[in-house]
């Protein structure tokens, strides 16, 4: 049965998540927000500790390396909770690209990866970055890749480019995904290979300015070059050819994860707006939430975050039920639609502040930056219709071929 009732022990972990979001968290935002993000890992890492010694940290790692060991819906709801600040994942051993990373090596590493790069990572000791879209091809056609993974004796000799690797500044590891079989089908031709960012020929070109943001450390992406990287045959993650099937299920329990966290950013968002147009007076007496148009803002908001959490939670469900390939409609779905859901809840928080929403003196400015990308990254809004609209047409006798073929 679907039921939204979380379990007296996930209702309490949430109670206490949501006290330390609120008395630790929440202070330290705008002073982060002002100087370098690698410059603040270090005093971040004390945060970390203490979420550590709160027993809370890691909530989506399993228990037998060091996190809370939820399950993925359980974890999702929790998602929410810190999504609500830009620094809620990150202080709580959860962030992306590190948690799908970890995620990957948990099903596919061999024991020896596990031991070298997972519990190092669930431990929060150095962070990872994962490089699979190529500025020169389009990463939308996540088949479609230049850079290679050569194959000498005992080793793979890895060359090409990459950009938007997220957090690749400061990182310990890359996961790459580079072709090994150009010869074999679009989907079997790239293999996930592990390169520690110290291996000759790897090389950070730039950290890419966002919206006018450079960024540093975990908070940025940058262009690597892998210029005749050499690592061992041993680091490739799965099997040769498997990369786009490990990728496809980083994604599909990945995307409700993020789904939640932009709820989180919606909530907290909805939660200024409101406070803002029950205080902010037009005229002595009448604030601005007195404006119908304004009221609208706050009932289509309202109507939309909860709109989606229920089409969130219905698509974990049925990944529970049926698995993610099963619930791939259900999960393209929540893709672009809460990531709609997110631009227009965000605009209106941001217009109901005025020039104030412009400053960084509330975190909506630095939300609006970064998550317009949620339209994009993980399979554009256009892919992700295209993808539902063809499963839907087919029952209707229609066939058509999708870009990624042949
Ligand atoms: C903030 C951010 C972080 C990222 N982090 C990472 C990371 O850590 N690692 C990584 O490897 N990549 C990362 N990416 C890259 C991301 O995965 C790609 O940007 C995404 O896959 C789209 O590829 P593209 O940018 O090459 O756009 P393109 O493929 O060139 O597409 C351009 C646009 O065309 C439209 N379009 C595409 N396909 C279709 C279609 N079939 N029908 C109609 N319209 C279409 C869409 O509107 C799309 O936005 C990140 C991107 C961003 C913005």
């Amino acid at each position: 049965m679907l039921s939204f009732e979380p379990s007296p022990e996930l209702d309490a972990l949430i109670t206490r998540v949501k006290a330390f979001m609120s008395e630790v968290v929440f202070p330290l935002e705008r002073e982060i927000a002002q100087r370098p993000f690698l410059a603040c890992e270090p005093e971040l890492a004390a945060v970390r500790e203490r979420v550590k010694a709160e027993g809370l940290w890691a909530p989506q790692v399993p228990k037998e390396y060091g996190g809370l060991g939820l399950d993925f819906r359980q974890h999702a709801t929790l998602s929410e909770e810190l999504g609500r600040s830009p620094l809620g994942h990150y202080l709580f051993g959860c962030q992306a690209p590190d948690a799908g990373n970890m995620e990957i090596l948990h099903l596919f590493g061999t024991a020896a990866q596990k031991q070298e790069w997972l519990v190092p990572l669930a431990r929060g000791e150095f962070r990872s970055c994962f490089s699979m879209t190529e500025p020169d091809l389009a990463g939308s056609n996540p088949t479609w890749l230049a850079t290679t993974a050569r194959r000498e004796g005992d080793e793979y000799v890895i060359d090409g480019r990459k950009w938007f690797t997220t957090a690749a500044d400061g990182a310990r590891v890359a996961i790459v995904m580079a072709v090994t079989n150009p010869d074999a089908a679009h989907y079997a031709r790239a293999s996930m290979i592990l390169v520690p960012t110290s291996t000759p020929g790897f090389r950070q070109v730039r950290k890419i300015s966002v919206m006018g943001e450079e960024g540093s450390g975990w908070a940025s992406h940058s262009e690597i070059a892998y210029e005749g990287c050499r690592v061992p045959v041993s680091n490739r993650l799965g099997d040769e050819g498997a990369g786009f099937m490990i990728a496809q299920e980083r994604l599909g329990p990945g995307r409700i994860h993020h789904c939640m966290r932009w709820i989180g950013i919606c909530e907290r968002s909805f939660d200024l707006m409101c406070d803002r147009v029950a205080k902010r007076e037009l005229s002595p007496g009448r604030p601005l939430g007195t404006r119908q148009m304004v009221q609208d803002w706050v009932a289509e908001s309202r109507a939309e975050i909860d709109a989606a959490r229920l089409l969130v939670q219905h698509a974990a469900w049925k990944i529970d039920r049926v698995g993610s390939h099963e619930a791939r409609t259900e999960v393209s779905c929540i893709k672009f639609y809460v990531a709609g859901v997110l631009q227009r809840v965000l605009d209106r928080a941001l217009q109901a502040h005025g020039a104030l929403g412009m400053t960084d003196d509330t975190p909506i400015a630095s939300f609006f930056r970064h998550e317009r990308a949620a339209r994009i990254y993980d399979g554009p809004d256009e892919v992700h219709k295209a993808s539902v609209a063809r499963r839907i047409l087919r029952g209707y006798g229609l066939e058509v071929g999708s870009v990624g073929k042949g």
